[in-house]
């Protein structure tokens, strides 16, 4: 196990802390989604409480207490996330860590929670959670993750030490993108990572489920429609069946680019420069307003993800709205 490169200088951060002998209470790690930051936290934990950490700071993973983080049985570590992908996390779970965390320590050194992704706690649970950020446990560092900062209550992040992970520069990413055997191709490589919005875990994710190949086939239906062989509502029947994320941001990428080709945009500036020939062509006579109100559209459909919108209603709006911009061309 190794630091991620384009984490090294939060990584120093951290040991540093640990060096200095300042680790906070709570520590509150920011950033975008594929960054790495539950892996920068679990690395932080290995060094917390290995019993023999290594020169580099990270944990040895051969100690007693590395094997119990390994099997997930050490006593001093903690995870709360939700029961279910994308429901809260409960009053219910804060409840029962507030009473693990008025026992001592199992072992002489720190005790690590880690809340992930620490918004979706809900108005109780948040509420309940201050108390741990009020009244710090014993030797107990809590870190707390999240890529959406805003959505936790003020009182929670006023009380926390910060860590916010940058986006890494495209260089550092392109050449670990490489070392993952991920693609030969430099081009290639540099469409994964846009279509990633330039996050490499996303990338490298992409690069083994097969999503380039569904992202062209999706765009080949995209133009298709633009030069009416294909229907839209027939196509949205189609939309509807594959997960929503990543496919409504990759319409808003195709959107977004064609607005930039109105502009000359380089490629290497557009989330799709492998597109960029067959964007050019569709944008060209495209109005400018009539494209930024599809954008429009778009960050509409975006917020509607979170409701219980019917999926076939909402692509076919999309692509009804892409095929009448081309009939009036
Ligand atoms: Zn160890």
């Amino acid at each position: 196990m190794s630091v991620l490169p384009w984490l090294q200088q939060y990584w120093d951060h951290l040991c540093d802390y640990k060096i200095q002998n300042r680790v906070p209470q709570a520590l509150l790690i920011t950033g975008n989604k594929g960054l790495g930051k539950q892996h920068l936290a679990n690395q932080f934990v290995f060094s917390l409480l290995c019993a023999k950490p290594l020169d580099n700071g990270l944990g040895c993973g051969h100690c007693d207490r590395c094997l119990l983080l390994n099997a997930e049985t050490h006593p001093d570590f903690i995870q709360i996330r939700p029961d279910e992908p994308g429901k809260a996390i409960t009053i219910g779970q804060i409840r029962s860590l507030i009473n693990r965390l008025t026992l001592k320590p199992q072992f002489e050194s720190y005790r690590v929670v880690i809340i992930n992704p620490a918004e979706l706690m809900n108005n109780a649970a948040a509420n309940a959670f201050l108390k741990c950020l009020e009244e710090p446990a014993e030797r107990t560092v809590i870190l707390l993750i999240t890529d959406k900062p805003s959505r936790l209550p003020a009182t929670i992040v006023s009380r926390c030490q910060k860590l916010s992970v940058a986006k890494p520069d495209k260089e550092i990413v392109l050449a670990w993108l490489k070392q993952q055997n991920v693609e030969t191709l430099q081009s290639n490589v540099s469409t994964l990572l846009g279509l990633a919005q330039g996050s490499p875990l996303q990338a490298l994710d992409y690069a083994n489920d097969g999503s380039l190949t569904l992202r062209n086939d999706c765009f080949q239906a995209w133009i298709d429609i633009a030069k009416q062989r294909k229907h839209p509502v027939n196509i949205a029947e189609n939309w509807q069946k594959l997960p929503e994320s990543p496919l409504i941001f990759w319409i808003t990428s195709w959107i977004i680019d064609m607005i930039k080709c109105c502009y000359q945009t380089k490629a290497d500036w557009l989330y799709n420069p492998d597109l960029k020939k067959q964007l050019q062509e569709l944008s060209k006579q495209m109005e400018l307003k009539e494209l930024f109100k599809l954008y429009d559209l778009m960050l509409i459909t975006q917020q509607r993800l979170n409701t219980q919108i019917n999926k076939q209603t909402m692509y076919e709006e999309i692509l009804i709205k892409w095929f009448e911009l081309n009939l009036s061309k």
